[in-house]
């Protein structure tokens, strides 16, 4: 049994208040999760849309659902109409699906841009070369119906915490690069979302604004994503 709210607590106390707490509540039952709502917490990250929807409807309508999960073309619909943000957008007719069935129901969706910045190729995201040709030939800004509020990344799983705190740089320059050169006029662009459980001291150091934190909130999960 782990002691979710005192870990959450304890988290809160640790970083800036500025910087806002994703709890990761993949795996974890409905349970759990209300633990953590009785906190406080209302963003809650979870990185399977089928599970997603399990979870919500059995939870409180004012939680704030991150997906941080790479995200099936096909599944863009069923989370469009209630999803708070969507931090794993990876590809440029991603970010089209979401406009376009955002358009349908006439929302508009908070997405962060996820930008590869680990060494593993079997991770997701955006490179800076694709992001720059994309925003140069403005097919970005025409989506009007998504609202594009940062970036995302994973570093490296490694222990050599040089390694992630490089990564985690890049990000920060990233996200400074395309500030000045794209969204200048942009007050939404502004989320840093990165640090996990075992690197999130380092994040915040880098410049996060948005940590997604998993196993030190509820404990360590039985099977791996
Ligand atoms: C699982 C996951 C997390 C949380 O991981 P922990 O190490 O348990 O904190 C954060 N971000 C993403 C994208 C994840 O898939």
């Amino acid at each position: 049994m782990s002691d979710i709210a005192g870990n959450i607590h304890f988290l809160k106390s640790q970083i800036p208040s500025s910087v806002k707490l994703v709890a990761v509540s993949k795996t974890k039952p409905v349970s759990d999760i209300i633990v953590a709502y009785n906190t406080g917490q209302r963003y809650f990250g979870e990185n399977r849309v089928q599970e997603l929807m399990d979870k919500k409807d059995l939870l409180p309508s004012d939680i704030e659902w991150h997906l941080i999960g790479h995200l099936q073309s096909n599944k863009v619909k069923y989370i469009v109409p209630f999803i708070s943000m969507i931090q794993s957008v990876d590809s440029y007719n991603l970010l089209v699906k979401v406009n376009s069935e955002a358009l349908k129901i006439k929302r508009v969706v908070d997405c962060l841009l996820q930008i590869h910045i680990a060494t593993e190729e079997t991770k997701f995201g955006f490179s800076m070369q694709e992001l720059n040709e994309n925003m140069k030939s403005e097919n970005i800004s025409n989506l009007k119906n998504i609202r594009i509020s940062g970036v995302m990344g994973m570093a490296t799983f490694t222990c050599y915490k040089d390694q992630v705190k490089k990564e985690f740089g890049y990000l920060r320059d990233c996200f400074q690069s395309l500030k000045d050169n794209y969204f200048k006029s942009s007050d939404y662009f502004k989320e840093i979302s990165m640090g996990m459980s075992g690197d999130y001291e380092i994040a915040v150091q880098e410049g996060s604004t948005m940590i997604r934190i998993g196993s030190l909130i509820f404990g360590e999960r039985q099977h791996q994503e």
